[in-house]
């Protein structure tokens, strides 16, 4: 049995470590991320003492959670403009504590009633958004899973015994190359290998190109995958025209909304995804852009009964009793998490409203961004951003070594990518804490990383030591 006391101690050490941590996180009052070797951090957390003989206590719990904490990466941080991970907002770290103490997986609603009721006021709120009024969906352990979800909906829908009977030769998805790499894993998961994803024409910064969408003939289409927004650029592919060439050949058309999804909650960037409604399915993470931890992704499709045919299994041990609300007959999982708290106490502490500040925000920021740094020498800003994403070169030189330069100083992480087969360095503006002096300061750090300038030199003294 839990000991009350014991717990309510170590509750209210967690809560006061984070609260230190978040703070001088978003004060920008630490390193953004430290890479020690696994080896020594195991060392200095006392890993293996405390696995192999446990015996932790309050105090030791804490000096343990500080450094674990500080030998992390901080999202909170203004300078962290690195992967599309969600700054998360406090509402929703509670809920993953409540789960982590109740433990209700719901798959099956008598499980846990009030955590499945949750889930499904939230779909219903998400498919609102969407604009599927008779449409369906699931809550899923991420993007990847949900996409793998999404695709087995079309799926079954374009060759309804392939369940049983598995997947023909003919089949093909179409899907530009900017497509997240889940895409072309879940061809292969669901058994059309490779082969059969047929790439479709984009401009140079890897948008589908509307006026070269294929005429396909010896083929049956399973699915056309458009991104809202792609993951390398953070640009939207134009979703009414994809949408309606889907409609016209009876195309399945799937929207990867992973990222991009939660600019409707924004009037200023809703434009965006102007036809959405027209899917069949869309993917739409919350531990990206509405501030939960990783992961809650939705799987929203336009007919609920797609989604109920995606799956076929039967299982008699879970499904004798189905009372009509058990989610489990359309997710790959077995046990799965609470993740409809997460998301609904974010809006119900911040409101729709609150969500879509965050987002708009978000965007302004990265388009501050770009335009500071068009002011600049030396970079080079292929496109003006629609999203928190944006892509720049700095000099000639190699953008994967100023990268790595830069974050050997701690106060900035980005990314990078490649666009057009040209390696770029790549800013996601996801802590509210980031704002334009933190970028004047990334800006002149990234000017003073040139080869031989005065800090390099300093910073390769420094990393000697
Ligand atoms: C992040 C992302 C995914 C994958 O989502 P995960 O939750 O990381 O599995 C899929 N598609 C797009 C467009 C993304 O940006």
């Amino acid at each position: 049995m839990w000991n009350i006391d014991e717990f309510t101690e170590a509750a209210a050490i967690t809560v006061e470590e984070l609260a230190a941590y978040v703070n001088e996180s978003q004060h920008g009052h630490a390193p953004v991320l430290r890479r020690q070797p696994p080896g020594e951090l195991a060392d200095r957390l006392g890993l293996s003492d405390l696995i192999a003989k446990g015996g932790i206590t309050p105090e030791t719990y804490r000096a343990f959670l500080r450094t674990f904490l500080a030998e992390g990466t901080r999202l909170h941080h203004p300078g962290f403009l690195a992967h599309q991970t969600a700054s998360p907002d406090f509402p929703a770290a509670l809920a993953d504590f409540v789960h982590g103490a109740t433990n209700n997986p719901m798959a099956i609603y008598e499980m846990g009633a009030a955590s499945a009721t949750v889930e499904f006021e939230v779909l219903r709120w998400m498919l609102e958004k969407v604009g599927f009024p008779a449409g369906g969906g699931v809550l899923t352990h991420g993007g990847s899973l949900a996409n793998l979800t999404a695709l087995l909906a079309a799926r079954a829908r374009a060759v309804p015994d392939a369940w049983e009977g598995g997947v023909p030769g003919d089949l093909v998805i179409l899907a530009p190359p900017s497509a997240h790499y889940s895409i072309a894993r879940a061809a292969s998961i669901l058994g059309l290998g490779q082969r059969a994803i047929v790439p479709l024409e984009t401009d140079e910064l890897g948008r589908i190109d509307i006026t070269r969408l294929p005429e396909i003939s010896g083929k049956r289409v399973m699915a056309l995958v458009a991104s809202a927004c792609a993951t390398g650029t953070g640009l939207y592919d134009d979703l009414r025209p994809i949408g309606e060439w889907c409609r016209e050949r009876g195309v399945w058309f799937h929207v990867d909304g992973a990222h991009g999804a939660s600019a409707l909650l924004t009037d200023r960037h809703r434009h965006r995804l102007d036809g959405v409604e027209l899917a069949d399915s869309v993917i739409w993470d919350a531990h990206k852009m509405l501030r939960t931890s990783g992961l809650a992704a939705a799987v929203l499709v336009r007919r609920e009964q797609d989604l109920d045919a995606a799956f076929k299994q039967e299982a008699s041990y879970l499904f004798y009793g189905d009372q009509g609300f058990d989610l489990i007959r359309r997710t790959v999982e077995c046990t799965k998490a609470a993740l409809g708290l997460k998301i609904f106490l974010n809006l119900a502490w911040r409101g729709e409203e609150g969500l879509g500040g965050y987002v708009a925000r978000q965007y302004a920021t990265a388009h501050r961004f770009w335009e500071l740094a068009r002011r600049r020498p030396g970079f080079d800003l292929p496109y003006e951003p629609e999203s928190n994403i944006v892509c720049f070169r700095y000099g000639q030189g190699d953008q994967a070594e100023l990268r790595e330069r830069l974050m050997r100083n701690g106060s900035f992480y980005l990314t990078s990518t490649e666009l057009n087969g040209v390696r770029h360095l790549r800013v996601t503006v996801m802590a509210p804490a980031t704002d334009d002096a933190t970028l004047e300061a990334l800006l002149d750090e990234i000017a003073s990383l040139r080869p031989g300038a005065p800090q390099d030199q300093t910073a390769a003294l420094a990393s000697q030591a």
